[in-house]
């Protein structure tokens, strides 16, 4: 029987592709840090590439909740801190948690990141209110950006960092064991040209990739065709049926799977 590893989020999970993005522009380490409560508080028995995905405060946050550090007088600028909080808990939050004054203490430049993935934000009009919620509470700059569009999200946390203060950053894009109107097609790996370096693997950690010597191999039946694990491969040798198409058109496509 396996195992079931902490911390892993389902196949094609937005909320991963969230945290790698993150991590990759503001890279964790001196000054910079990834905070936060939210995981996917599913236990992940749907969909076939399902793991036990304990999510949550207590189980996937661990690994992520570091000590915000303060600046120094060398460096006051030194620090980025994005914090990772659910929808739901934003949306029931008088400011007293997540106000942007709550933030502006910590760091030179701090994001709310706030994963909108669940049911109700299938609908756009949900998070037209979120943002107007996130008003109420005090951000004068929301940004919306799907994580899965890795390079659009990329530029955009790139900007947010640059400019420095307090911003929100609502990531929408629905839950994967949301598919239920189609199945996205799987991504595959070429195995022959895969030189096996196993990045995909380790920046994705995606329970549907795996490496099987002498390269990298994707389980059709677990792969929610999310395309992340593509956009890091270096040798693009991770081919996706939704190649041609624009970041917009991969968006619709899940939404339309997740039957919005
Ligand atoms: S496309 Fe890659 S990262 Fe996304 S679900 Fe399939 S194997 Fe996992
Ligand atoms: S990142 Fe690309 S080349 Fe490296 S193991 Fe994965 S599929 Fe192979």
């Amino acid at each position: 029987m396996l195992k079931p590893q902490r911390g892993i989020c389902c196949a094609g999970c937005p909320h991963r592709a969230a945290y790698v993005v993150v991590k990759d522009v503001i890279r964790r380490g001196r000054g910079h840090v990834i905070c936060g409560e939210a995981g996917c508080p599913a236990v992940g028995h749907v969909h076939p590439a399902a793991t036990a995905c304990p999510g949550g405060q207590a189980e996937l946050m661990s690994m992520y909740n570091k000590p915000v550090p303060q600046g120094t007088p060398e460096e006051p600028g030194s620090v980025v801190c994005a914090h990772f909080v659910l929808d739901a808990d934003v949306a029931a939050d008088d400011g007293t948690r997540f106000g942007a004054e709550q933030l502006a203490g910590e760091g030179a430049c701090a994001i709310l990141c706030v994963m909108a993935s669940s049911k109700v934000f299938l609908s756009e009009g949900a998070v037209t209110d979120l943002g107007r919620h996130l008003q109420r509470l005090g951000y004068s700059s929301i940004a919306l950006a799907d994580p899965l569009d890795t390079a659009g999200t990329g530029d955009m946390l790139r900007e947010l960092v640059e400019a420095g203060g307090v911003h929100a950053l609502v990531f929408a894009s629905p839950c994967a064991q949301l598919q239920r109107t189609a199945i996205l097609a799987p991504a595959e790996v070429e195995r022959v040209s895969c030189v096996g370096c196993m990045r995909c693997v380790q920046i994705t950690a995606c329970p549907a990739l795996s490496f099987r010597p002498p390269a990298a191999f994707i389980d059709p039946d677990a792969c929610a065709g999310c395309d992340l694990c593509s956009d890091y491969c270096r040798t693009r040798v991770i081919l996706t049926p939704r190649a041609d198409m624009t970041p917009a058109q991969r968006h619709a496509e899940r939404l339309a799977a997740a039957g919005a």
